[in-house]
C-alpha cells in the first residue's frame, strides 16, 4: 500500500470519523431557490463540515451567490464557504467582495482563478487590474483577513494545463499563498485520484486533497461536465447508464450504486473526508453519506 493511504480503521479498532461538505449553485429562479432550501434542509442535519455556494463565470452570480451565502448565515447553522473568482474583475473589486463576506461573517472562501471571458478554450487573460491567477487571489484574501482557503485540483490536469508536473507548481503555489484545503475535480476511476495523490505527497504538499464527488444523478449532464472540465469517463460508467435516458427510476437505482462503489473503495483506502457536488438536490447525496455512517445529528445524539 502506498505510504499516503491510511485504512478505514483506525488504530484503536474504531471505523476513521468521515467529513463532508455540500457544494450548491446559487439559485436563478424561485422554484430553484425553492429546490436549493429544500435540499440544504435535508443535508444540514448530517452536520457537514462547511457547504459551498459556487460563483458563475465571471462573476455573473456575484450577487445571488452573495445572497445565498448570507442565508446560510442567518438562517441556519451550517458553515458556509463562498467561492470566488478573479476573471474579469480588478483587485479592487474583488476585494471588496471578500470585505464583503468577511462582514457577512463569512471565514471560509474556495479561491479559483476561473475560466476565461470567452469560454473554456480561449486562453485565460487576466485582467488588467486583477489578480493573475487563484495564487495570487490566495494570498489577496489572505492579506485582508484570517480566511480559510481552500482551492482546487485536478487529479486528470487542468486542460490549460500542458502536465500533471505543471499543475502541481500551481496547486504548491497556492499552498505556499496560504491555501489550507485542496478540493479535487470530480473523477469516476480512484486510482486517478490515488496516483495524484501521491505526486503531491511526493512534492511534500501535506494539505488535505478531499475528493470531489460528483453522484451521476443525469449521465448526459455528467458526460458534459466532463468534456468540459477534462475529467475522462471511463468506458464501464457509460455502459452502466446504456438505454436508461427514459428511465428515471433505474437511473437513480445505478447512480446511487456508483458512487457507492466509489465511495466505499476510497474510504477503505483511508479517505476520510469528501466534497460533494450536489448540484442542488439531495436524495443521492444524503443515501451516499447514509452509506458512509452519517446520521441526523440529533438521532445520533439521542
Ligand atoms: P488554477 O488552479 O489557477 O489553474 C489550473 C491549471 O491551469 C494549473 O495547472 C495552471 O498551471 C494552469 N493555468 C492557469 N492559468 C494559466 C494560463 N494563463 N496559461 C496556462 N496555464 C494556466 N469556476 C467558477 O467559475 N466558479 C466556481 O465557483 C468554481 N468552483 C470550483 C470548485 C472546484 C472544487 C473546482 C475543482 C473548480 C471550480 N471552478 C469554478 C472551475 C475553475 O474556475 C476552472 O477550472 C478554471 O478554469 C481554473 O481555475 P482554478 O482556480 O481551478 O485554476
Amino acid at each position: 500500500m502506498a505510504p499516503t493511504r491510511a485504512s478505514r480503521w483506525s488504530t484503536t479498532g474504531q471505523p476513521r470519523r468521515i467529513n463532508v461538505s455540500f457544494e450548491f449553485f446559487p439559485p436563478k429562479t424561485e422554484e430553484m431557490e425553492r429546490q436549493l432550501w429544500e435540499a440544504i434542509e435535508r443535508l444540514a442535519p448530517l452536520a457537514p463540515k462547511f457547504v459551498s455556494v459556487t460563483y458563475g463565470a465571471g462573476g455573473s452570480t456575484r450577487e445571488r451567490t452573495h445572497a445565498t451565502v448570507k442565508r446560510i448565515v442567518n438562517d441556519t447553522a451550517l458553515t458556509p464557504a463562498a467561492h470566488l473568482t478573479c476573471v474579469d474583475a480588478t483587485r479592487d473589486e474583488v476585494d471588496a467582495v471578500i470585505r464583503n463576506y468577511h462582514a457577512a461573517g463569512v471565514r471560509h472562501i474556495v479561491a479559483l482563478r476561473g475560466d476565461p471571458v470567452g469560454g473554456i478554450g480561449v486562453p485565460y487573460a487576466p485582467h488588467p487590474g486583477g489578480y493573475v491567477n487563484a495564487a495570487d487571489l490566495v494570498a489577496g484574501i489572505r492579506r485582508i483577513a484570517d480566511f480559510e482557503v481552500s482551492v482546487s485540483a485536478y487529479p486528470e490536469k487542468h486542460p490549460d494545463s500542458p502536465t500533471v508536473d505543471a499543475d502541481i507548481d500551481m496547486l504548491e503555489a497556492k499552498v505556499d499563498a496560504g491555501a489550507s484545503r485542496a478540493i479535487t475535480q470530480f473523477f469516476f476511476e480512484n486510482d486517478l485520484y490515488f496516483r495524484y495523490l501521491d505526486r503531491v505527497r511526493a512534492r511534500g504538499i501535506m494539505i488535505p486533497v478531499v475528493p470531489g464527488i460528483l453522484p451521476v444523478q443525469n449521465f448526459r449532464q455528467a458526460k458534459n461536465f466532463a468534456e468540459r472540465t477534462g475529467a475522462s469517463v471511463p468506458r464501464w460508467l457509460a455502459e452502466r447508464f446504456e438505454g436508461l435516458d427514459e428511465d428515471l427510476a433505474t437511473r437513480k437505482l445505478i447512480a446511487a450504486a456508483v458512487a457507492a462503489e466509489q465511495v466505499i473503495d476510497l474510504v477503505d483506502n483511508g479517505v476520510t473526508d469528501f466534497h460533494f457536488y450536489t448540484m442542488n438536490r439531495a436524495d443521492l447525496v444524503y443515501a451516499i453519506c447514509h452509506l458512509l455512517g452519517l446520521r441526523p445529528a440529533t438521532k445520533a445524539a439521542a
